[in-house]
């Protein structure tokens, strides 16, 4: 037996645990240095350098030269393949051995030709076992090989985390060999680091605390390292302690193995396939020795690359999802910003997700997954709900700098009412390693005790993917029972969310946007990323409305289905969250900015197919197609091209969702009864803008002295102030340089003053008129503009050049407004939402910048100001004064970000009424959606035709697009999507000239509502929305007649 009790000195008996366990203490006589058994060096070491990523078939070919440990390999995004050849001594019969591997970068091991485990230091698999068990007659020599990436789990910042990949990176191997692992030993260090973690955690106040001190005290009594027959003795000493079991009050926390990959972020979107293709295989060896062990795993994106790449891995992972352990989440494309994409993009986000899913593991995702993005828009519940999704998971908003968010498990009431049962797992983690200092946070942490008793604990390596490890699952399933602690139980999301709702009767809710009190300069950095974005997600709208209308009339039209899929799949992929929000480095945004180039060039091309197709049979005269892609009649300037390249101005006319011949040249005359614009400069350099319905001046600068609305003279800049104001901000953060903007950089305002002289004229005035002017920015950046009003436009349009080269500053416009509202409006996804322009509060102050899609409206009673833009995110409002922030300068993780050249446009709209009586909707999707005119080979219509219009102009006929085909390959149907847009109660009627058979209901998956069918009367439907709601519709065109 021991000898005397221990004494009662809580701070030696820990420290000596400790010591016992310790890696870098005592390990010639501790517990520790006894993991590893006899070793020996593999038989034979050689290696191959490329800077490609090769398939395993094509690399193995290679010429491999000897190598060996300590050889240092790159540069950086290179790739070094050790061809590992290796004999297991034969006196290891009966012993488990491993293949020791540690080397900068991220390994993979290939063993005959497939892939089967991840090798990284920084993921804690630094070891692969060859066999668990050698048995007499096993092979023992074996050839594997080693895939090392030259980056780590994180990229390759020179210097920290987020600094911009140094591309002279080294990397080295500093160990290869055979070592014999004591399994035995591996888990009495579990049970002792967990008896620590508990006697710390609960401390000294505690009882469980001293129990669980004093049982790794007396194990360390009654454990000789040396002599593994006294470890049977410990183990029962841990097994006792562990066996006592908690009281049925106990919280039970939810282990759900995770593995966050960012689908790009400080490494390119080519080197994330092959993390998903390490950190899955793991996983998939995990799931193969540990039965109960169930990963979750989100973005078909990363899914769609592994099947490509690594089909042996895919069909694994089918094979473990049947078994229901390797659970796919999400139902998105990638896990994708929640701010910034349209959203109409956010549902494409789960069509194309929940599909792949179905398609891939035969079944959609149940929950939404989203852990690790910038905020949550709040039209999300309502897209999730029409997706099929009733819960929701994140943890992103425990980040917030200023107000802790109340709750951990809440419903969520988003724009329209709809409702989502959201969950943050309260350990405010996704990449938990299974401490007990972490399991007891989850409890302690909790915003909901007392209200549910259940929480998710989201285990394993992530961000840069890795995943979880075999000594995670075991510290977890040892922690599955024990008094003193939660339960923990290795389980699903869906057994947690059915776990929430059973009992989720006092739950709070929580009413409109989660908004991320931190990371606000996403919304403006990358300014290109951002532009791509906004330009392509019109780009692709006005495809499938073009294509739909051209399949509707034409027998002969393919509709581009598989075209359009691939780029969509395109732009999903660049709203990834650390993509359109510009948080990534610089080889990434160039990746991004292919994407969108090809979505242009490919997007213009289906454009042309698709006109072309509608003037098939026409008798007009050659050469233009007037389109309007929005659903209401617009009569606007548009610049017409002319042979060798020029171009003419001419007022159109367009029929809703439809098509107009090219006008007859005008003279100023049929312009009438509208005013023609008049430009005047007066004699101190100003001018003064005028279409009859809005007037502008402008100072000799450039700058906004008045905006009169004319018919009731009406001045929209406030009193003694000046708009169209170009501010320069200090824009250092505390640390997340590309991601945030603190509040203080408002301390560091530097309005930007311009010289007289500088305006002139442009366009001198009928259908346009405009002036421009240079603005020297600061000694390095310019900006120059053409300030631009079209007859019969209720706006003013400032197109923006400006050529950027700074570091570190925030440039925003400011427009002061003779306004006053403690509100302001934003527009978001399929809606909008009011935002305060005081900081009363710290939730107020909180939001000194936020986040809008195409307009932001200041109003009071009668009347208002909008400011409207055509690629910007960022913007805020502050007492009277309307700002769009317009270019930022960080310095990582890319250190050329915004630098160079821009182009953008805003426009600003006094109006009188509310936003909504006054058209500022409308406006802002017409500067946003240009009229077209494109070439057709052959001749072009000779009358008008529009394919739809909707009777009220609170709703708004969104998208027009082919049915989703199942085996069929060209599905004579489409898809309407429509929304309310002004907040209101509204019967509406849509009214379409195309041959409509049926007319259906349906869901964002384009499922039918079995109660949906619509009668038709006159072709025409009557729909009825509330607020905000979103509504899809499925019409089934009558067969072609021949
Ligand atoms: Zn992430």
């Amino acid at each position: 037996m021991a000898g005397a009790p221990a004494l009662k000195h809580w701070r030696t008996t820990l420290e000596r645990v400790e010591k016992f366990v310790s890696p870098l203490y005592f390990t010639d006589c501790n517990l520790r240095g006894r993991l590893f058994g006899e070793s020996c060096p593999v038989a034979a070491l050689s290696s191959f350098l490329t800077p490609e990523r090769l398939p395993y078939q094509e690399a193995v070919l290679q010429d491999f030269s000897p190598a060996q440990v300590g050889d240092s390999f790159g540069p950086t995004w290179w790739t070094c393949w050790f061809r590992v050849e290796l004999t297991i001594p034969e006196a290891w019969v009966g012993q488990e051995v491993h293949l020791c591997w540690q080397s900068d970068g991220e390994g993979l091991v290939w063993r005959d030709g497939e892939p089967v485990q991840g090798l990284t230091k920084e993921g804690e698999k630094t070891s692969y076992i060859l066999t668990d068990r050698l048995g007499e007659g096993d092979p023992r020599s074996l050839t594997l090989y080693v895939e090392v990436a030259c980056n780590g789990l994180l990229g390759a910042g020179k210097g920290s985390m987020i600094a911009a990949p140094d591309p002279e990176k080294t990397f080295q191997l500093s160990r290869a060999e055979l070592a014999v692992f004591h399994r035995d030993v591996h888990k009495l260090l579990v049970d002792l680091e967990l008896l620590l973690g508990i006697a710390k955690g609960l401390g000294e106040d505690n009882q469980r605390s001293f129990q669980a001190l004093y049982t790794a005290n007396q194990m360390v009594n009654v454990c000789d390292p040396a002599r593994p027959e006294t470890f049977p003795v410990a183990q029962a000493l841990a097994s006792k302690f562990f066996g006592q079991r908690g009281g049925e009050s106990q919280h039970t926390i939810h282990a759900i193995g995770h593995c966050h990959i960012d689908t790009a972020w400080l490494w390119p979107f080519k080197e994330t396939i092959r993390k998903c293709a390490r950190s899955w295989v793991t996983a998939v060896q995990l799931m193969e020795q540990n039965p109960e062990f169930i990963f979750a795993c989100s973005q078909a994106q990363q899914l769609e690359w592994v099947k490509s790449h690594y089909p042996g891995l895919h069909a694994q992972l089918q094979e473990f999802a049947c078994r229901g352990q390797f659970v796919p989440v999400g139902g998105t494309w990638v896990e994708m910003d929640g701010n910034l994409p349209s959203g109409e993009a956010m549902v494409r986000q789960f069509l194309q997700g929940q599909n792949f899913f179905l398609q891939e593991f035969g079944k959609m995702c149940t929950e939404f997954w989203l852990p690790d993005t910038f905020g949550y828009s709040a039209q999300l519940p309502q897209i999730m709900r029409g997706c099929g999704i009733r819960h929701f998971l994140t943890q992103k908003l425990s980040w917030n700098l200023v107000n802790s968010f109340p709750h951990h498990t809440f419903f969520w009431e988003g724009l329209d009412g709809s409702h989502v049962l959201v969950h943050f797992p309260p350990g405010d983690s996704y990449g938990m390693q299974g401490n007990v200092d972490e399991v007891l946070k989850t409890v302690t942490n909790n915003r909901d005790k007392g209200r549910t008793n259940h929480s998710a604990f989201l285990f394993g390596f992530g961000d840069g993917g890795g995943g979880p490890t075999q000594t995670m699952l075991d510290r977890l399933t040892r922690l599955r029972d024990t008094d003193g602690l939660p339960r923990v139980q290795l389980s699903s999301p869906k057994q947690l969310f059915s776990a929430l709702e059973s009992d989720s009767g006092q739950l709070c809710t929580w009413v409109g946007e989660l908004f991320l009190e931190l990371h606000n300069g996403t919304y403006t950095t990358h300014a290109q990323i951002k532009k791509g974005n906004r330009e392509c997600e019109r780009i692709l709208h006005d495809v499938e409305l073009l294509s739909s209308l051209a399949l509707a009339r034409s027998t002969q039209f393919l509709y581009p289905a598989a075209q359009l899929q691939h780029l969509w799949r395109l732009l999903l992929l660049n709203q990834f969250h650390d993509v359109v929000t510009g948080s990534c480095i610089q080889l990434v945004a160039e990746d991004a900015m292919c994407h969108y180039a090809d979505i242009r060039s490919h997007g213009n091309a289906l454009l042309s197919t698709a006109a072309t197709a509608l003037c098939a049979g026409e008798p007009g005269p050659e050469g233009l197609l007037i389109v309007n892609t929005l659903p209401w009649k617009r009569t606007e300037v548009l610049a017409l091209p002319k042979p060798g390249g020029a171009h003419s101005l001419a007022l159109v006319t367009v029929p809703s969702m439809g098509y107009a011949p090219v006008p007859a040249p005008i003279s100023l005359q049929p312009l009438l009864p509208q005013q023609p614009v008049f430009v005047v400069q007066e004699t101190d350099g100003s001018v003064t803008l005028d279409n009859g319905i809005i007037r502008v001046r402008l100072d000799p600068t450039g700058r906004l002295t008045s905006l009169v609305l004319v018919a009731s003279g009406r001045e929209a800049i406030a009193e003694g102030a000046v708009g169209n104001q170009f501010v320069l901000f200090d824009d250092v953060p505390l640390y997340w340089d590309a991601w945030d903007v603190m509040d203080y950089h408002l301390e560091t305002r530097k309005p930007v003053l311009g010289q007289a002289g500088t305006l002139a004229v442009g366009t001198e005035g009928g259908l346009r008129g405009s002036a421009w002017f240079l603005l020297q920015l600061t000694p390095n950046s310019r900006l120059s503009q053409e300030v631009v009003l079209d007859v019969g436009c209720p706006y003013v349009r400032f197109h923006t050049e400006v050529h950027w080269h700074e570091a570190h500053k925030f440039l925003k416009v400011e427009f002061p407004a003779r306004v006053r509202c403690p509100q302001a409006t934003y527009e978001i996804q399929f809606g909008h939402l009011q935002r305060p322009t005081h900081y009363n509060t710290s939730w107020d102050w909180a939001r000194f910048e936020v986040w809008a899609h195409r307009w932001v409206d200041l109003s009071e009673h009668g009347f208002g100001l909008a400011l409207l833009n055509d690629c910007k995110y960022g913007a805020s409002v502050r007492g009277s004064v309307l700002s769009l922030s317009l270019l930022r300068a960080p310095k990582a993780p890319d250190a050329t970000a915004d630098v160079g050249r821009h182009e953008f446009t805003y426009a600003l709209m006094p109006h009188k009424g509310s936003f909504q009586d006054a058209g500022v909707i409308r406006a802002a999707y017409s500067l946003n959606f240009p009229l077209l005119a494109l070439p057709v080979p052959g001749p072009a219509p000779a009358t008008s035709w529009s394919a739809f219009s909707v009777s009220s102009p609170a709703v708004m006929l969104e998208t027009v697009k082919q049915a989703e085909t199942g085996p069929e390959s060209q599905s004579r149907a489409l898809v309407l999507r429509l929304y309310e847009a002004h907040g209101s109660h509204v019967d509406s009627w849509l009214h379409t000239s195309l041959p409509v058979q049926e007319a259906i209901l349906c869901d964002l998956l384009e499922r039918r509502d079995p109660a949906g069918h619509l009668p038709l009367q006159d072709n025409r439907l009557k729909l009825t929305f509330s607020p905000f709601q979103v509504q899809s519709l499925l019409l089934v065109l009558q067969p072609p007649e021949n």
